[in-house]
């Protein structure tokens, strides 16, 4: 179903938006697990054996610790160590020179060596440290992107009110980076007043859930509460 007001925007993430709204958990953190799950599987069975993707794992010294194992668990564990075994020798090359500059440098710059080498960039302006991990970069990506379309999508009637009506809010990290990014006070007030309200529902449906456990009341019917 798409989003459509007067002068609403409409777009495939916005859609996708709006429809997320109605399921249990923070919209923008469903979304991007959608997305990270996406990028996973398009590396599982087209890109694990790439040179680019290869040259990037090798930038960003492999997956980072969290991704790998949600690499392993899916699985991929051995296409995660077909390419390890191929790209371990670069990273440890690369490591290793990385670690003999900064004991050379260690020896010349003293106490304020850290500060310096943390920001330290080679003669094409890329910096000494590895690449972020790619499934990272796929989070940012579509955190940031998301974070501007639901920004966007705050000029839909229909889209406010399934906001107000049907969502659980958002998570903090995510609240906060749309509270930062938001255009005016008008979005700011929205936003806080909705999470406030969010929180307040989530509240009640927690008391609730907790009366329904009591021996007294067990045999009611379950609802929404069982879920918050
Ligand atoms: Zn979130
Ligand atoms: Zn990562």
């Amino acid at each position: 179903m798409q989003v459509q007001t007067q002068n609403s925007p409409s777009s495939r993430d916005g859609d996708a938006l709006f429809q997320t709204l109605k399921k249990e958990g923070c919209p923008i953190c469903l979304m991007t697990l959608e997305a990270i799950q996406r990028a996973m599987d398009q590396w599982l069975y087209e890109g694990f054996t790439d040179a680019e993707n290869r040259e990037r794992l090798v930038r960003s010294h492999g997956f980072c610790a969290r991704h790998t194992w949600q690499l392993a668990r899916l699985p991929a564990s051995l296409q995660l160590a077909q390419v390890y075994q191929s790209t371990l020798p670069e990273i440890l090359t690369s490591l290793t020179q990385s670690l003999e500059q900064v004991k050379q440098a260690k020896k010349t710059q003293g106490k304020s060596f850290w500060s310096k080498w943390l920001k330290r960039r080679d003669k094409r302006g890329v910096s000494a440290l590895p690449a972020p991990c790619t499934l990272c970069q796929t989070q940012r990506e579509s955190e940031e992107r998301l974070v501007t379309t639901l920004l966007t999508m705050l000029c839909s009637e229909p889209f406010c009110e399934r906001m107000r009506l049907a969502t659980t809010g958002f998570c903090l990290p995510h609240f906060t980076q749309i509270y930062d990014a938001a255009n005016n006070d008008e979005q700011r007030s929205f936003l806080l007043n909705n999470q406030c309200l969010c929180a307040q529902r989530l509240q009640e449906e927690l008391a609730e859930l907790i009366r329904k456990h009591d021996y007294r009341f067990q045999k009611e019917p379950q609802g929404d509460e069982m879920i918050a």
